[in-house]
């Protein structure tokens, strides 16, 4: 797996390929010009002109974009949609996630769901969907994988007796910066105080407008307390999920998102992984965020053991050497060492940034100073 070739590491070291050579065949390596260099024969020469570059070039391949080769068209299957409860503080996001989830359950995992991971699956109509247990700022904010939304779409929770509020208004800007569609879910309509149409009118305002006012969003009114309305939003759901058609090569390397991790104390480090593209399987080497291992086991979101999660699954792992963060990035590599290389590596890197954000703060407290 070699990074470099000889003339690109002369072309570094600021030295003839030849020397370059010379010297590889004094270490016993035989190469020429052309030939890619393991990482060990690039730290050999390196150490030989005592130059440092030898974690600079280590460091650049830490970049998960150079390990992800791009999907054949023909690979891509239709995948699961991912969605996010938004909303204002008390409008009904926890009782509406509790209730989708309640509604879906079979029989035989009733018994399963005491755990919570951060995220959850259920079947509707033969077709899956993902909901992320997430608050929703925080979906859109640090949950963004390889510059694209771990979202697909978003439901906006407004309690019909409550209206518009600073922190839906706060929600529907996140989505629409992150051009997610949104379905609005007029919660609370159990109420005598519901006033639907008030919610309505009043999200207008944000360019928001029910297709019944001639626009585009889906209004679905609900009640997360009685399930009234329930089906038809997870239908809307599918709906809207069929038109982004969504999709995913199941069959490549895995790579998603961390949903949230933690330490256990028998387990060690524990992670809710969404899969967002590829399979993943236990034993594979993982790099993730800035650590590494091999998935030792793995459990779906009711609890269960499982040996494989493909595109839009959420599973937790563990098996990593330290506890990553939520919102960081993982990838599957081939190999154990490859994987063990790069999650060292941006470990290191990781370091230097702080150390080198330190050094910028304490110099900019210093002229602050002065
Ligand atoms: P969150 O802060 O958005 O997660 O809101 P919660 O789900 O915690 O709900 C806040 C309060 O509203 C709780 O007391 C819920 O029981 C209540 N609630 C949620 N949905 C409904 C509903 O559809 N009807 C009524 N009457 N109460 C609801
Ligand atoms: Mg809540």
């Amino acid at each position: 797996s070699g990074t470099l070739t000889v003339s690109e590491l002369a072309d570094k070291l600021n030295k003839d390929s030849s020397e370059i050579i010379k010297n590889l065949l004094f270490l016993g390596v035989m190469a020429t010009k052309n030939q890619d260099l393991d990482d060990d024969a690039i730290e050999l020469i390196c150490s030989e002109y005592d130059v440092e570059v030898e974690k600079e070039i280590i460091l650049e391949d830490t970049d998960f974009d150079k390990y992800i080769e791009e999907d054949d068209p023909k690979d891509l299957k239709e995948r699961p949609a991912v969605v996010t409860i938004m909303g204002h503080v008390d409008h009904g996001k926890t009782t509406l996630l509790d209730a989708i989830r309640q509604s879906k359950v079979t029989a035989g995992e009733a018994g399963g769901i005491t755990q919570h991971i951060g995220a959850y699956q259920i079947e509707v109509n033969d077709k899956k969907i993902t909901f992320l247990d997430t608050p929703g700022h925080e979906a859109f904010t640090s949950m963004r994988s390889r510059g694209a939304e771990v979202t697909d779409l978003a439901i906006l929770v407004v309690a019909a007796d409550d209206g518009v509020m600073p922190q839906t208004v706060e929600a529907l800007n996140h989505a629409k910066a992150a051009e997610v569609p949104i379905i609005v879910a007029v919660n609370k309509m159990d109420k005598d105080t519901a006033n639907p149409d008030r919610v309505m009118q009043e999200l207008t305002e944000y360019e928001i407008i029910p297709e019944d006012w001639g626009g585009d969003t889906i209004f679905v009114p609900i009640s997360a307390l009685t399930n009234q309305g329930i089906d038809e939003l997870l239908e809307m759901i599918l709906l809207v999920a069929e038109m982004q058609e969504l999709k995913a090569n199941p069959n490549t390397h895995a790579f998603g998102t961390v949903i949230e991790a933690e330490l256990d104390r028998g387990r060690g480090a524990v992670a809710t992984l969404l899969v967002q593209n590829g399979t993943l399987h236990v034993g594979d080497s993982i790099v993730v965020g800035n650590t590494f291992g091999r998935v030792r086991a793995m459990l779906n979101d009711v609890g269960k053991r499982v040996k494989e999660a493909g595109p839009s699954t959420p599973v937790e792992i563990t098996g990593l050497n330290e506890v990553p963060q939520a919102g960081d990035q993982f990838l599957v590599f081939a190999d154990e060492k490859k994987a063990r290389q790069i999650g060292e590596a941006r470990h290191q890197q990781a370091i230097l940034e702080t150390r080198s954000e330190h050094t910028k703060v304490s110099l900019d407290d210093l002229f602050e100073h002065i």
